[in-house]
């Protein structure tokens, strides 16, 4: 928590969210028996800093679409806004918002995420963990790895 991301990676056009104002977290939510049900939580450019003309909001769905600024959700008090909505079993599929409780506060995960597979096959570390929950130690291997292979 003391070393959060600097930036971030667009759900919709891959390109780098470069500070916190520049982005938006989205998700959709339906009613399912009077319980609110969450599901297609991205993470997305604020319409102002897209690169896109159309912006990078997802495209509209029947179910009500829910959007607060990334800021929000930054420090303890987002973290507990993730914590409620995995305690109150909220979204659908609960690895959505524990993907993205990594992408926000596991130090270096966001822009070491897509190059994991890569890394691990080039044997950069061996994995010992479940897919996706790497060490610090790891995720910085990745990372340097990531920068001498010019990968991005
Ligand atoms: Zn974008």
């Amino acid at each position: 928590m003391n070393n959060p991301p600097s930036k971030w990676i667009c759900d919709t056009c891959g390109e780098i969210i470069e500070k916190p104002e520049d982005g938006y977290i989205e998700w959709l939510s339906r009613t399912d028996n009077a319980h609110p049900r969450y599901h297609r939580l991205v993470l997305v450019h604020h319409k102002p800093k897209s690169p896109r003309e159309r912006g990078c909001y997802p495209p509209k769905s029947k179910d009500v679409d829910m959007h607060m600024p990334l800021s929000h959700f930054l420090g303890a008090d987002g973290l507990t806004w993730f914590l409620q909505q995995l305690s109150d079993n909220t979204f659908e599929d609960r690895e959505e918002p524990i993907e993205m409780m990594k992408r926000l506060f596991v130090p270096g995960y966001e822009m070491a995420r897509k190059h994991f597979d890569a890394a691990i096959a080039d044997d950069v570390f061996e994995p010992n963990t479940k897919p996706g929950y790497y060490s610090q130690v790891q995720i910085k291997a990745t990372l340097r790895w990531a920068e001498e292979n010019h990968q991005d």
